[in-house]
C-alpha cells in the first residue's frame, strides 16, 4: 500500500548526503570543545542568524528549556503566548527545572503577542509580583497554523521588553520556513532579540538536534546548563555532520514544502464538509475541520489508507509537507481524502 506521512515535519529521516557525512564525519570530544564538526555547526549556525555564539542541543525542547534556564533565575517569571510551545509542548521543563514561572498572554490569530499587553504584564521589579525577565515569541507559531511573524512584528515586542532592560527569546523551530516564506534572511528577522533555537530535525531533516543562538556571553551560560541537564554529547560531531548538511542544503527547498502546502489547501477547500481558511497557508501546516459527525471514522478510515495525519479531535486536523512528501504525494492524499469523505462521510 502507498503511504505518505504528513503527520509532521519530525517524520524527516536523513538523506543519502547526510548519512555519508555523518559516516565520514571528523570527530572529538564535544564536552572540552574539541569536536570539529559540532564546531563547525555551531559557527555555521551563529553566522547563519548574525549572533556571537551558538550551542547545539539535543532537541527544540532542550534549546528552549536552557535559553529560559541561562535567562531567568528561581522566582523570574517569563511572558510569552498562551498557545506557544514552551507551554503547551514542553512537559512543563522551565517550571518543574528552573522554578520558572510562566504567565501568558493571549496570541492574535498569527501567533503574536499584542506588544500593549506585553507592555502591562511586565513587573520588572518583583516583589508581590514575580520578577519579570524574559519575553518570548514564537516563529513561525506551530498551533497559530505556521504563520511568519516579520522583523516588524518581532521589533514590535522586542521594543517594549527592552523599555524595561528585559531581553526576548524567540523559539524559531520553524524560523527558517519564516524566512524562505517572507524571502528574508533569518539573521534579519531574529536582529532586534537576544536568543533564537531552531529545529535542524524538522523540515531541515537532519535526525538530531537544535541550535541555540545568542551572545558570547549567554552561550557560555546555555552550556553550563546544557552540561547540567546531561547533554554534554562526547562525539556529536556524528550527528552535527548531518546538521551542516541540513544547514547547507536543505533551507531553500523549503520553498518546495511551502508550494506542496499551498497546493493541499486548495485541493481540501473543494471537498465538500471541510473548512479551511484560505488566507492561514503561509508555510508548511495546513489545519482544517472535517465537518461530519463521524469524523473520527474518516480520519481512522484515511490513516488506514496510507495517508497519515495528525487528527485532533472534534474533526480538526493538522497536515505537514515536507522533505519525505511529494506533490504527488498531495495529490494522492486530496484523493483519498475526498473519495474517503465521498464514499462514508455522515453530516
Ligand atoms: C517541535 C517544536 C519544538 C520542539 O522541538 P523538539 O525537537 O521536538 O523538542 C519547539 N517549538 C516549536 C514551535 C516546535 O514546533
Amino acid at each position: 500500500m502507498r503511504k505518505a506521512d504528513f503527520r509532521s515535519d519530525t517524520k524527516t529521516r536523513p538523506n543519502a548526503a547526510m548519512r555519508k557525512a555523518m559516516a565520514e564525519a571528523e570527530v572529538g570530544d564535544d564536552v572540552a570543545g574539541e569536536d570539529p564538526s559540532v564546531n563547525r555547526l555551531e559557527a555555521m549556525a551563529a553566522e547563519r542568524l548574525g549572533k556571537e555564539a551558538a550551542v547545539y542541543v539535543t532537541s527544540g525542547t532542550q534549546g528552549n528549556l536552557v535559553a529560559l534556564l541561562a535567562h531567568c533565575q528561581r522566582g523570574d517569571e517569563v511572558i510569552l503566548g498562551d498557545k506557544s510551545h514552551i507551554v503547551k509542548g514542553e512537559g512543563g521543563g522551565p517550571m518543574v527545572l528552573g522554578g520558572i514561572v510562566i504567565s501568558t498572554l493571549p496570541i492574535d490569530k498569527r501567533g503574536m503577542l499584542d506588544p500593549d499587553q506585553v507592555d502591562s504584564a511586565i513587573h520588572a521589579d518583583g516583589t508581590n509580583y514575580p520578577r519579570t525577565t524574559l519575553v518570548a515569541l514564537e516563529n513561525t507559531h506551530n498551533a497559530a497554523g505556521g504563520v511568519p511573524l516579520t522583523p516588524e512584528d518581532m521589533k514590535s515586542v522586542a521594543d517594549v521588553a527592552h523599555g524595561y532592560g528585559l531581553p526576548v527569546h524567540v523559539d524559531g523551530a520553524r524560523l527558517f520556513n519564516a524566512s524562505v516564506a517572507l524571502e528574508t534572511p533569518a539573521a534579519e528577522l531574529v536582529k532586534d532579540v537576544e536568543s533564537v533555537t531552531f529545529c535542524l530535525s524538522k523540515g531541515l531533516g537532519a535526525p538530531v538536534g537544535s541550535v541555540l543562538c545568542g551572545s558570547n556571553e549567554f552561550i557560555d551560560e546555555a552550556r553550563r546548563w546544557r552540561r547540567m541537564l546531561g547533554s554534554g554529547m562526547r562525539q556529536a560531531g556524528i550527528i552535527a555532520a548531518a546538521g551542516i548538511v541540513a544547514l547547507d542544503t536543505m533551507v531553500d527547498r523549503l520553498a518546495e514544502d511551502h508550494s506542496n502546502a499551498r497546493r493541499l489547501s486548495t485541493g481540501l477547500a473543494e471537498i465538500p464538509g471541510i473548512e479551511i481558511d484560505p488566507d492561514a497557508l503561509p508555510t508548511n501546516l495546513v489545519f482544517f475541520t472535517m465537518k461530519y459527525s463521524n469524523h473520527d471514522e474518516i480520519a481512522r478510515r484515511i490513516i488506514e489508507s496510507g495517508v497519515l495525519l495528525g487528527a485532533r479531535g472534534g474533526g480538526y486536523c493538522r497536515m505537514t509537507t515536507h522533505a519525505d512528501v511529494t506533490g504527488d504525494d498531495v495529490e494522492y492524499a486530496l484523493d483519498v481524502i475526498s473519495s474517503t469523505i465521498r464514499d462514508y462521510g455522515k453530516r
